[in-house]
């Protein structure tokens, strides 16, 4: 058994647990795993490279949120790239804006699932859509092909070209073009021959095919347990026809899924469907952050990081608006804030995401702010008075002398946590200037 990404990447961030900002060797490390991961779930070579490349430069910096580690932030990190690219959430339909018939080819290696997805998305349109679809398969190389077709097509109730023994696939190409007029079909599918390999002949009599059926849609159909051939696939079907999308059969299987990543990353085209089985309604509009959690395996790592992500965000906004609505930031306010900081992990994530807190943060680094100097900043709060707390400006010379040795500090760090304090308070104005909670919500959003 191959350990988890996740056990791997905790040993690699075993020794930065609740650090702040990710650094870029530590981002490097986990990138290792990542790649392996990815190469495990099948996922190209070419596609890992290039993935990793773009997914590190996004991830150095990126700051740990409170109750994640360090590792399942990168989970988090990788998930959402592989999601972007697949597509993010929105579900590719197919395109039938054309005059009718409305033509689907279908094209793809032998054996990939061309005929089986043909009547797949044939039964989808008349019972979805309301759709008058036909069927023709033009595979006249293997035995029986257009038979198989056949069978299905009374299976779904679709129509199916008649076979003519002895025609070519153009010349079936323009008798089902003729009766899909005839017939007054919205949409014509056609199922074209498969191949055993990339083979010219098959090549020119696809381009034969759509020149004389203009396809709207050209669905490359892959097997999602083609794995790391996936790429060269994709390429020369890509270098000869137009697609316009991909189908991702046999996601039933114990694919890892990273077919769908190579896949989309060659023809830059969106799946639009997967199969998930041999039955005729085995099918899916495709859903890019599942194949995501079966690259990863990681489904429970991304929503843990996710709720984290939201448990802050809402607490964070919830506390600055009261803040902003009292239009104060008092002593207490501030020390609240700094117990967020630290358990955020740094400063980084807060200074990140609220113009004008560079000036704070500034007279935070200037004080060197670390771990030690949270906790006596948060000694100094609490030797004040609650009074001094809720208007810090009492804190005359004398009561300054009297906190600084009540939190066993110098008068100079009390001033210094005074100086940040102001500054804090001005980028809180600055906010509520900014279009308050509006522009607040647009911040964290
Ligand atoms: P073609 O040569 O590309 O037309 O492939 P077929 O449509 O004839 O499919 C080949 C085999 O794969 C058949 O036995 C299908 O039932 C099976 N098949 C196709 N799609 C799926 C799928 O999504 N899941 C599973 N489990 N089997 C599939
Ligand atoms: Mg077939």
């Amino acid at each position: 058994m191959f350990d988890s990404l996740s056990d791997r990447l905790g040993g690699v961030f075993d020794k930065l647990r609740g650090r702040g900002a990710l650094k870029e060797q530590d981002v490097r490390d986990a990138m290792r795993e990542v790649r392996i991961a990815l190469l495990e779930a099948d996922v190209a070579l070419p596609v890992v490279r290039r993935f990793v490349d773009q997914v590190t430069e996004k991830a150095i910096g990126q700051s740990v949120l409170r109750s994640v580690t360090p590792g399942q932030q990168v989970v988090k990190i990788v998930n959402d790239a592989i999601v972007e690219m697949l597509g993010g959430d929105t579900t590719p339909e197919l395109d039938l804006n054309a005059a009718p018939p409305v033509v689907i080819m279908m094209v793809g290696l032998q054996g990939s699932g061309k005929t089986t997805s043909t009547a797949k998305i044939a039964k989808l349109l008349k019972e979805k859509q309301g759709k008058k679809a036909m069927m023709a398969s033009l595979d006249v190389n293997r035995p029986a092909a257009q038979e198989q077709l056949k069978v299905l097509g009374e299976q779904v109730g679709v129509a199916t070209l008649p076979i003519i023994p002895g025609q070519q696939p153009t010349e079936i190409a323009t008798r089902a073009m003729q009766a899909a007029k005839l017939q007054a079909i919205d949409v014509l599918l056609l199922d074209t021959a498969g191949r055993l390999h990339v083979d010219q002949q098959l090549m020119d009599e696809m381009k034969a095919v759509a020149e004389i059926s203009r396809p709207q849609e050209t669905l490359l159909v892959v097997d999602s347990l083609t794995g790391q051939d996936a790429v060269n696939v994709a390429q020369s079907f890509a270098g000869e026809v137009e697609l316009t999308g991909v189908v991702l059969t046999r996601m039933d299987g114990d694919a890892r899924g990273g077919a769908a990543l190579s896949m989309r990353a060659v023809t830059g085209k969106p799946i639009k469907f997967a199969g998930t089985g041999e039955k005729m309604d085995a099918i899916e509009v495709f859903h890019p952050s599942r194949v995501a959690n079966r690259i990863l395996g990681m489904g429970d790592v991304v929503s843990l990081v996710e709720k984290a992500a939201e448990a802050v965000k809402v607490e964070d906004a919830e506390a600055l608006a009261k803040r902003m609505e009292q239009g104060k930031f008092d002593m207490n306010d501030l020390r609240m804030q700094l117990k967020q900081m630290q358990s955020m992990g740094g400063l980084g994530m807060l200074a990140g995401m609220m113009p004008g807190m560079k000036k704070a943060k500034a007279a935070m680094a200037a004080s060197n702010m670390d771990d030690k100097v949270l906790v006596r900043m948060d000694a100094i709060i609490g030797s004040m008075t609650p009074k001094e707390r809720t208007n810090p400006a009492l804190l005359n010379a004398k009561r300054k002398i009297r906190v600084a040795k009540g939190s066993g500090t110098q008068v100079q760090d009390v001033n210094k946590l005074l100086k940040m304090h102001m500054e804090m308070s001005k980028a809180m104005k600055q906010i509520k200037k900014m279009g308050g909670l509006k522009g607040l919500a647009a911040m964290f959003g």
